[in-house]
């Protein structure tokens, strides 16, 4: 297996078992944020590769694969998730490079993979039915039969995670998958296909045809031969796979994105929220759907929270991933780079005030795609900065005055991902859980994400929950079966 990320790599598509050169895509440069220069090509597929990868998972689906029993499948589960603990190193500097994600928190999200994966594979026992007791002339019972063949479109933000989170219950419940990583980080999960050949997962049940999202992605979510489509990314690009997959009627899981609320209140441990509200503020360089952007401060703390924040934001050191001592590396391309500029300058020309960063970096860090942290205060809840998720690092800072009105604010955007609460009262920590509206609501910490956890959205933030013990729901249908066990049945006409 090569997985050096130490030398200009050219990746190719998976399908079918086989690494092939795509038939109507292209081969584009993968571009390194950190230096604005290509680090790797890659091979994304148009039309008709992802017609070929759902020909080779449909052929998958009716091959010995639909044979497996459950413990095959786990222990499948179980040989990738040792693979990835081998292959940490690799696959975390293959991520950093692909998006500019931190080395060493690359290494601490792919370092729990295995976690994942291992997980998933002690889920796979769990998929099972149930026997309905109705009289004994009848045995009805269900069972629970894999949704087929899976579509997952991600986003380019943390690929191998968000990836991993499908791959785990297609294999679980015995679907076969054709992945469509993101087009500007097609890289790191053409390693994990590797991992996966290695493990043994047979020809045809997983693929990977990275591609252009309105091209090889619209064409995957509106493909008639494709069961159902798992997500992750934008709630517009989610609206779109709606409707694209209307027509066959495919099953829809979506983790879209997030304007995440961070309530500190005035009788909240400071020190220690203001740790959480920075980490989470500037985490991924902003690029994280549980960004805590809008930061909502009981106003007998708010200038000390501000002021605090500001300081901390201005002391982050900003630079190349792979250096020890960063803290924060660049946007993950050059898109996404110009986008949160417009809204430093956005934020400005609403009349919010800029109490840190707002700019570009300069300097030796010139050629990549780097910004200052960023903190506007004097936010208010109505401002497209307060309103609008983007996903870069820059936060709002809010006041409130009483706890209904953290909660109207809270709940004034159409998001409704995750939240996060600082309070010493034990009743107010209660009715934050009860009354924000969020898939996740955390409670003096942040950003605690696990494989047993369910996570996902409420409002235009998602569809459907990832991980946690019903994590294989949305991999399967429930069959009902109903046995007559007289071998008899009345003729209705008879006289
Ligand atoms: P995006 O919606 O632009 O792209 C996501 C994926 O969809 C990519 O693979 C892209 O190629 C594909 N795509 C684009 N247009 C398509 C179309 N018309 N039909 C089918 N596929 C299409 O999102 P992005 O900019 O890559 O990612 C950032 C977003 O992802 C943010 O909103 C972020 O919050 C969200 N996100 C959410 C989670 C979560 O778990 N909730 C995790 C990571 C990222």
């Amino acid at each position: 297996m090569d997985v050096r990320t130490d030398r200009f790599r050219s990746e190719k598509l998976f399908i079918g078992g086989e690494w092939v050169d795509p038939v109507d895509g292209e081969i584009v440069s993968s571009i390194d944020p950190a230096t604005g220069g290509a680090w790797a090509t890659a091979a994304l597929g148009g039309k008709a590769d992802i017609d070929r990868a759902v020909d080779a998972a449909q052929a998958a689906l009716r091959g010995p694969w639909a044979r497996w029993s459950v413990t095959e499948r786990s222990n499948l589960l179980r040989r990738i998730a040792q693979l990835c603990t081998e292959n940490v190193e690799e696959l975390a500097a293959c991520e950093s490079r692909d998006n500019g994600m931190l080395l060493k928190d690359a290494r601490a999200s792919i370092g729990n993979l295995a976690t994942w994966f291992n997980y998933f594979a002690s889920l796979a026992d769990t998929g099972c039915g149930r026997q309905i007791p109705l009289d004994p002339s009848v045995h009805a019972f269900t069972q629970k039969v894999p949704v087929g063949v899976v579509g997952a479109i991600v986003a380019w933000n943390t690929p191998l995670l968000n990836t991993t989170w499908k791959i785990g219950p297609a294999l679980a419940t015995g679907c076969a998958i054709v992945i469509k990583p993101a087009e500007q980080t097609p890289v790191s999960t053409m390693l994990l296909g590797r991992i996966l050949e290695k493990a043994g997962v047979p020809a045809g049940v997983v693929n990977i045809v990275p591609g252009i999202g309105r091209d090889a992605g619209a064409h995957l979510a509106a493909h008639e031969r494709v069961n159902k489509i798992a997500f992750t990314g934008e709630h517009r690009t989610a609206q779109e796979i709606m409707r694209q997959a209307a027509a066959s009627m495919k099953r829809l899981s979506f983790e879209c994105g997030g304007k995440a609320p961070h309530i500190i209140f005035d009788d909240a441990r400071l020190d220690q929220a203001l740790n959480a509200v920075t980490a989470s503020g500037f985490a991924l360089c902003g690029q994280s759907c549980a960004l805590g952007s809008r930061i909502l401060v009981h106003r007998s703390v708010y200038q000390t929270v501000v002021d605090e924040l500001a300081r901390r934001a201005t002391r982050i050191r900003v630079g190349r991933p792979d250096q020890a001592d960063t803290q924060m590396g660049p946007q993950a391309h050059e898109a996404q780079l110009k986008k949160t500029l417009s809204y430093m300058e956005l934020g400005q020309n609403e009349g919010a005030r800029l109490a840190a960063g707002g700019a570009r970096l300069e300097g030796d860090l010139a050629d990549g795609y780097f910004v200052k942290p960023t903190v506007f205060a004097d936010v208010s809840r109505d401002m497209r900065i307060a309103q609008e998720e983007i996903f870069g690092p820059v936060v709002g800072v809010i006041p409130f005055d009483d706890e209904d009105e953290a909660v109207e604010i809270a709940n004034s955007t159409q998001y409704g991902l995750v939240a996060g609460a600082w309070t010493e009262n034990l009743g107010r920590a209660h009715r934050m859980v009860q009354r924000i509206r969020a898939g996740v609501v955390w409670v003096n910490t942040y950003r605690y994400v696990r494989w047993s956890l369910p996570y996902g959205g409420l409002g235009i933030s998602g569809l459907g929950r990832e991980n946690g013990p019903d994590a294989l729901d949305a991999y399967q249908e429930t069959k009902t079966a109903v046995m007559n066990l007289t071998s008899t049945f009345p003729d209705p006409y008879s006289a």
